[in-house]
């Protein structure tokens, strides 16, 4: 019976702190990996999903759009569970030229996640779409590229998992349409979930969360700019948009922290 943590090769608990962190009280408990925020989310997100009945060898699909939220749920989906997994990244060619830059990120987070996490397959694949605005949202092409996946990979696929927090119902309800569209002919239809919209924290906390459950070195691999700006052939983040402000902040109360010490304290 696969079960959730079934490898934890950390031998890290789901949902509580380490054993070495309750040995040591005077160790901060924030920061990776005493930070179990996204671990318990995940939990709560499988508990949810399979009634507390999960099937045997799980097979999960994680998409991989090269932003934080999506290469922090890869970590936590190989770290935590036991799941046969495949990850996929699309190439998202579009008016808001990010392709370059979150396929970097893709091959940097990949280099470091098969260095030191468990094995899983990945593929790629590519959508140009240089008219207008590109017809649609990400998520739809996310979950329409999804479904083609499942089919591909031979249909036995148990979960889909997207990075996603707290889209808007509209945003949601045409991503599901178009999931399910996929699979009206199909005996089988995996679950879509998205296991980040189970961390309770508010969305400062939530971001700061996410970024510290994988190590620093890999959540830096990950590119969060919506609006990148190129200066001498490199792309820069803006600064200006929301995903740059809450890395801001982020390292804002990082470097706090650090500064002081054990004292620190997670904000609320
Ligand atoms: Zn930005």
């Amino acid at each position: 019976m696969a079960k959730f943590n079934d490898i934890a090769k950390s031998g890290a608990k789901p949902g509580g702190r380490e054993p070495e962190t309750e040995a040591r009280a005077e160790t901060p408990a924030f920061g990776y990996p005493h930070n179990r925020a996204m671990a318990a989310a995940l939990q709560k997100c499988l508990e949810k999903t399979f009634a507390g009945r999960p099937p045997a060898n799980v097979r999960t699909i994680v998409m991989l759009s090269g932003g934080l939220d999506s290469i922090a749920l890869l970590g936590t989906v190989l770290k935590e569970t036991n799941h046969a997994v495949h990850a996929h990244h699309i190439e998202i060619v579009n008016f808001e030229n990010r392709c370059k830059v979150e396929k970097r990120s893709v091959a940097n987070a990949l280099k470091y996640i098969r260095k030191h996490y468990r094995p899983f397959d990945y593929s790629e694949s590519r959508s140009e779409f240089n008219v207008g605005k590109g017809g649609g949202t990400d998520l739809q092409l996310s979950l329409f590229t999804a479904f083609r996946l499942c089919t591909a990979l031979g249909g036995n696929i148990d979960l889909v998992m997207t990075g996603h927090i707290t889209p808007p119902f509209w945003e949601l309800s045409e991503g599901a349409a178009v999931f399910h569209a996929g699979f009206i002919h199909k005996r089988r239809k995996p679950e879509w979930v998205w296991p980040l919209k189970f961390l309770a924290s508010a969305h400062v906390q939530k971001k700061l969360d996410i970024y510290e459950s994988i190590p620093e070195e890999l959540a830096e691999t990950a590119w969060s700019c919506r609006k990148p700006v190129v200066k001498k052939s490199k792309f820069l983040p803006c600064g200006q948009c929301f995903a740059c402000k809450s890395m801001i902040e982020i390292k804002r109360i990082r470097a706090g922290r650090t500064d002081a010490g054990a004292g620190g304290r997670r904000p609320g």
